[in-house]
């Protein structure tokens, strides 16, 4: 039997920057700070620096992250926020922790992104923002939903948690609203080796009203002017991703020219992903479409290769979202999506070879 290939190869990356990475990580331990510090100021500076904004605010996770701006922008019971039923579960996650209403709208079909031909009408008086999630690692149309959202006076709150890198228009993702999270868990495009994640702004009052529900909403010490979270990011995290913040652009080359190679080769035989010419995917996951995809996926996994379903179930169909008005058939495209993706092994570092086997490994899976 061939051998098992790996869903993203996180060894392979770790083994060709091991020295900086390893140095790194000492500094940290030689200097007894864990927790935030110089590390990652240092690391936030060069962050909001690469996305082309003001403010970065680095916190414990993509998860905290989307949570700080709830927070921060004090949403809670009696608003709505509209975003997609097909994400991650913490998008909408975070929305309900606060105790507000998520106001879910169908995808696009090609994308997967939120519709933006649909947000329009799900606005109401109560609206206070919009949460598109950048998915798979490619921007949702943000031109067609920040002038939206400027019609009716609601902010915009990218999801960028796998698009870190992405470009829309010659922008970078996190850098394309008023505000962005990312994460960088270990198998997002840009990791860490734990938990961590940022919020990105221009805004100068929200950057420092995140900054103090980071830590307590401690301005000064014990002096708790706001109620807030533990969302620090560890020292050693950071010192991770300031080794590998200088390879990160040619990664980025890398996975795109990785997900054209599986394009050119599997496009006459599944549903490929369509990325926009304006936009440049990280290809976060590289998701194909296949009827009979459970089926396919085993005979993968017989061969040795690993595929995963990015998601399997759409937020509105969750055992703990019951409660939200809807139910199956309210989101027949994001319902047919949950049906049939299936995401490819992807990583910077997977070889022609490699891509080769799984390409071969799943025409021959085909029904
Ligand atoms: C991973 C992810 C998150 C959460 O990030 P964590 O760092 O795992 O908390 C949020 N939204 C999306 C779309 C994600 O993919």
């Amino acid at each position: 039997m061939s051998q098992q290939l790996k869903f993203i190869d996180l060894s392979a990356q770790y083994q060709a920057y091991k020295a900086e990475i390893d140095a790194q990580i000492a500094e940290v331990l030689d200097s007894s700070g864990f927790v935030m510090g110089p590390k990652v100021t240092e690391l936030e500076r060069r962050l909001a620096r690469y996305v082309g904004v003001d403010h970065c605010i680095a916190c414990s996770s993509g998860t905290d992250a989307l949570f700080l701006v709830m927070l921060a922008e004090g949403i809670g019971p009696g608003d709505e926020i509209i975003t997609t039923p097909f994400t991650f579960i913490a998008t909408v996650e975070m929305i309900s922790l606060v105790g507000a209403q998520p106001v879910l709208v169908d995808i696009d079909e090609a994308t997967y992104n939120i519709d933006p031909a649909q947000i329009e009408a799900a606005i109401t008086p109560r609206t206070k923002g919009i949460v598109p999630v950048s998915l798979y690692g490619q921007p949702a149309d943000m031109d067609a939903i920040n002038e939206i959202a400027a019609r009716h006076g609601v902010w915009v709150f990218e999801d960028g948690a796998q698009s870190f890198g992405a470009t829309y228009k010659g922008r970078r993702s996190c850098g394309l609203s008023d505000m962005a999270a990312t994460s960088f868990f270990p198998a997002k495009p840009l990791g860490c080796y734990g938990d961590g994640g940022a919020v990105f702004t221009n805004d100068e009052k929200l950057a420092d009203t995140l900054r103090a529900l980071r830590g307590h909403g401690e301005r000064g010490r014990y002096q708790h002017q706001l109620v807030g979270i533990n969302g620090r990011l560890d020292a050693i995290q950071a010192a991770v991703l300031l080794a590998k913040l200088p390879h990160f652009e040619d990664e980025v080359e890398r996975r795109i020219q990785k997900g054209a190679y599986y394009t050119e080769r599997l496009k006459e035989w599944v549903r490929t992903p369509v990325v926009h010419d304006y936009n440049r995917s990280v290809y976060a996951q590289y998701t194909i479409r296949v009827p009979e995809r459970d089926r396919i996926g085993e005979r993968l996994g017989q061969r040795g290769i690993p595929t995963a379903v990015h998601y399997p179930i759409p937020v509105h169909l969750q055992e703990g979202y019951r409660d939200l008005p809807y139910g199956e058939g309210s989101f027949p495209v994001a319902e047919g999506a949950a049906a049939e993706v299936m995401s490819l092994p992807m990583s910077a570092f997977i070889t022609q070879e490699q891509q080769d086997r799984v390409i071969e490994a799943l025409i021959a899976s085909l029904p």
